[in-house]
């Protein structure tokens, strides 16, 4: 997690955890499970609006687990 904004470096941040997920909307974080798909933290800057997108730490696991993230290094 951050305590600073990356763009204009404010401690003034505030945050909500979300569902990633959407009935509706897309699947942003794609096999991480049906009845507890993992969950993004999202934090804002309270200075300048800039934001950011954590997975929360108690998911981060099924993110790593998920056969639908593969290592960057496959596009190099
Ligand atoms: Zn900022």
């Amino acid at each position: 997690m951050i305590s600073n904004c990356q763009v204009c470096d404010s401690e003034n941040l505030i945050f909500a955890d979300t569902g990633a997920n959407g009935g509706y909307g897309p699947e942003l974080l794609p096999g991480t499970g049906v009845f507890k798909p993992a969950r993004f933290r999202i934090v804002v800057c309270e200075k300048c609006g800039f934001v950011h997108f954590f997975v929360i730490p108690e998911d981060l696991d099924k993110v790593k687990k998920s056969r639908r993230f593969r290592s960057i290094n496959e596009l190099r």
